[in-house]
């Protein structure tokens, strides 16, 4: 990567996406290298190369790669998906995360039941109970060839230790 290259000698991805001279003070060329000239062409096709300007023209110089970032990353999700854009992406995840959240609360509901049982007074009981509520325990058990007997455990102790 070319971090010194003279601004003067090649235009900028704008400038020649534009068809027009890049001059040293051009506000794109510190973000829009003519070595990647799609970048720019997607985020002109979405946001328009004025818009582009005036709003990296507002920013502080030091959170304008940020904003190219991120308006390169709205403008290649926006020409994926027109309709939606980044709002699917966020949208997805955040329905993603209310049934993560959802399954969460419920294994919870049946953790805190479970442990309830396991402190009963009949071990039996007990086991019978664990093994109802938390779903996939008494197949693991034998899976694993584990053989489970109450009465080597002490009342109130849980059979998970
Ligand atoms: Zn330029």
């Amino acid at each position: 990567m070319r971090g010194h290259e003279p601004r003067s000698s090649s235009s900028c991805a704008a400038c020649k996406l534009l068809k027009r001279r890049c001059v040293p003070s051009c506000i794109f060329a510190p973000y829009f290298r003519s070595s990647d000239p799609k970048t720019f062409a997607k985020v002109h096709k979405v946001f328009g190369a004025s818009n582009v300007s005036k709003l990296l023209v507002e920013i502080p110089e030091d959170q304008r790669q940020e904003t190219v970032n991120s308006l390169a990353y709205e403008a290649e999700v926006r020409l994926k998906d027109p309709v939606y854009g980044c709002i699917g992406a966020i949208a997805s995840l955040q329905r993603k995360m209310l049934e993560l959240q959802h399954d969460l609360a419920i294994a919870r509901s049946r953790l805190a039941r479970a442990t309830q049982v396991s402190v009963s007074d009949d071990p039996a009981a007990s086991l019978a109970g664990v093994l109802d509520i938390v779903p996939g325990y008494s197949e693991l058990m034998l899976l694993d060839g584990f053989t489970f007997d109450c009465s080597l455990y002490d009342l109130g102790q849980s059979p998970f230790v």
